[in-house]
């Protein structure tokens, strides 16, 4: 769980206009954020300047309370979740669950590892799939096998660089369903780019509109749909 404070941020790329331009965002720990704007308006570029992958020009990048600016990605303690879920087809749901656990610097026991995904498995609904190949799950189910990978590394937040936009209206409208499921259910916080409104005005708990890599609005759904 994180609370991520966004200080007056500032992205230039070159001379141009800023692409993001002296954003301020608190995320309250647990809160669900959704990043909208049209296409160029800078939303991809904050999401990627939080998890470190990309410089911060000016501001101060605040996650619980602590300068975040410089901190290499993988210290950072957050997991993005991407727009094709990045599974490996040759392993099965659990392998591509341990993942990240096996990856990480220092080595896991095994008995953790089983441990640790089989409590994720169970959390997603994967529990009885956890020998199978993407190819054989829903697109919901990878959706899932996805989240998991980011909850076995205890990530304290989720980061989604718009995971729906490849799929279809019907398996889209499903998988608003899945997400607004999971995230009751674990309550990290999250912050997830989108251009779509309705997901939008359904999933969040609140939404940041962003244009021009300007600041538009921070509210909930209803006090959007309320404006005149
Ligand atoms: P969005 O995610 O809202 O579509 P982006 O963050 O991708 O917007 O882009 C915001 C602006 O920054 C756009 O004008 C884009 O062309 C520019 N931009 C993004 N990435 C780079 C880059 N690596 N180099 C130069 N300009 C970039
Ligand atoms: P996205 O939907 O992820 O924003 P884009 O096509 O805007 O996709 O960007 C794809 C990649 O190209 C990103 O890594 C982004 O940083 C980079 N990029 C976007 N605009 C520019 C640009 N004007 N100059 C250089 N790189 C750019």
């Amino acid at each position: 769980m994180a609370e991520i404070k966004l200080q007056n941020l500032v992205k230039k790329y070159g001379d141009g206009f800023p692409a993001v331009n002296d954003v301020s965002l608190d995320i309250a720990d647990g809160e669900f954020v959704i990043l909208v704007g049209p296409s160029g308006s800078g939303k991809s570029t904050l999401l990627r300047m939080v998890v470190g992958l990309e410089d911060i020009s000016e501001g101060e990048l605040l996650i619980d309370g602590e300068r975040t600016n410089e901190k290499a990605p993988r210290d950072r303690g957050l997991a993005m979740v991407f727009q094709n879920y990045a599974l490996y087809p040759h392993l099965t749901v659990f392998e591509n669950i341990a993942f990240p656990l096996r990856l990480g610097k220092k080595k896991v026991a095994e008995s953790e590892i089983k441990r640790k995904v089989e409590e994720a498995a169970s959390l997603l609904e994967l529990g009885e799939h956890l020998q199978r190949k993407p190819a054989n799950l829903s697109g919901g189910q990878r959706q899932r096998v996805a989240m998991g990978r980011a909850i076995v590394r205890d990530a304290k937040a989720f980061l989604f660089d718009e995971p729906l936009s490849n799929l279809d209206a019907k398996l889209r409208g499903q998988m608003r369903t899945e997400i607004s499921r999971m995230q009751r259910r674990l309550a990290t916080t999250t912050l997830y780019v989108t251009h779509d409104q309705t997901e939008a005005m359904t999933l969040g708990d609140k939404v940041a509109v962003l244009k021009r890599g300007v600041l538009q609005q921070y509210a909930s759904p209803q006090e959007l749909y309320e404006q005149p």
